[in-house]
């Protein structure tokens, strides 16, 4: 990768992680076009903004949406129950919200917000280059945070493998609960179903191995009756997160000449808790310290220093803690002990 001062640089995906991005460039001063046609747009997400995400985007407890988690509730697959109350303040939130807010600071900062989806990338020769509907354009540096089904990662060769994605079957409804309640539901086929209250509707979803697609589908459908949900009043999709337990992915480089990935388009997800906004936001950060030290190529380093041994660890011990008989454990543990439980709430 060219090391020195990094004149345009090019940002697709407009999320956590590409929003957060564009602006600490452009508070810098370097100048940034930023790609998604998306906007105004609610992503698919259960919306959890765990503690670690606030830490990045402190602001996002006064979006309007928000609605602070204070009861975790944990149904066991042998029908016990598992109540905590959190101690640290995460929050509920609309994606619509959050990421919108994050695009308008980019652009009150001085990102070029253009609402243009990118067709093409080709990172190979002297400059990387892309291509929407309205032309071409070159550029020092093109930052993937397209999420799961990058274009950039798949222009760079790191398209992920279908055993390194999860499927995702999930909806918005009516509340189901007190709002700020999160209840999670394990023994669902190496994942869980989660239902989580805001004051005006409910996020009900499952996740699982995107090989189990068909199987969660199923459950999920089970899972909904047994809720009473009433299709009607149901907004139901389905998404990829990616959900791996391959330890060489994570070797791969996430940087190379011309390019860098962040967020989900980086296969940055934790393998446990499937949550991605605060690696989204991470590994925005690094990038963004990388990139203004006139050196892009320390992006490596600094991910792996932020946050790397938290994923070698969740990939290694995805399936151990999947399996039902290690989740039965672990769920006994947690009933038997409030300060196993406090931890566990640190996860979420
Ligand atoms: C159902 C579901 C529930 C989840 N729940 C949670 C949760 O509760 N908490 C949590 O922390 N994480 C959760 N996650 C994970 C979280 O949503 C992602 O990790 C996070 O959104 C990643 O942010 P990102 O900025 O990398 O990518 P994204 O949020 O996916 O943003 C990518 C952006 O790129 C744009 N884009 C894509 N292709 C192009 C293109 N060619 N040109 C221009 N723009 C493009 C898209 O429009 C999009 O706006 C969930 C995921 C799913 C699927």
């Amino acid at each position: 990768m060219s090391q020195g001062p990094i004149q345009q640089i090019a940002v697709v995906g407009a999320g956590p992680a590409g929003g957060f991005l564009a602006r600490a460039l452009a508070l810098a001063g370097v100048e940034v076009d930023l790609y998604d046609p998306s906007h105004p747009r609610e992503k698919p997400c259960g919306g959890v903004l765990s503690a670690e995400a606030l830490r990045y985007v402190p602001e996002a407890a006064a979006l309007p949406s928000a609605n602070r988690l204070t009861d975790l509730e944990v149904r066991t697959p042998f029908g016990h129950r598992f109540q905590q109350r959190q101690m640290r303040p995460s929050l509920a939130i609309d994606r619509r919200e959050l990421d919108g807010s994050l695009l308008e600071g980019a652009v009150r900062a001085g990102v070029h917000h253009r609402a243009e989806r990118v067709l093409a990338v080709e990172l190979g020769g002297d400059q990387p280059r892309l291509r929407t509907r309205q032309g071409e354009r070159t550029y020092d540096l093109i930052v993937g945070a397209d999420g799961v089904r990058s274009l950039v990662a798949r222009a760079a060769g790191l398209a992920p493998q279908p055993h390194q994605l999860g499927h995702m079957e999930g909806g918005w409804g009516p509340p189901l609960g007190e709002p700020g309640t999160l209840v999670l539901h394990f023994g669902a086929l190496l994942g869980y179903a989660w239902v989580i209250n805001r004051a005006e509707r409910s996020s009900v979803g499952m996740v699982g191995r995107l090989e189990d697609r068909e199987r969660i589908q199923a459950a999920f459908q089970v899972f909904l009756e047994s809720r009473r949900l009433p299709a009607a009043s149901f907004s139901p999709y389905r998404w990829s997160i990616p959900f791996s337990n391959d330890v060489f992915q994570l070797d791969q480089p996430r940087c190379g000449p011309g390019w860098l990935l962040v967020g989900d388009a980086a296969g940055f997800c934790d393998p446990l808790t499937a949550q991605g906004i605060h690696l989204a936001l991470a590994s925005a950060w690094a990038a963004a310290a990388a990139i203004l030290s006139g050196r892009p190529s320390t992006y490596e380093n600094r991910w792996r220093d932020l946050f790397g041994a938290n994923l070698y660890f969740g990939v290694r011990h995805r399936d151990l803690l999947g399996s039902r008989p290690m989740t039965e454990r672990m769920l006994r543990s947690l009933e038997r002990s409030p300060g196993l439980g406090h931890n566990f709430f640190k996860i979420i």
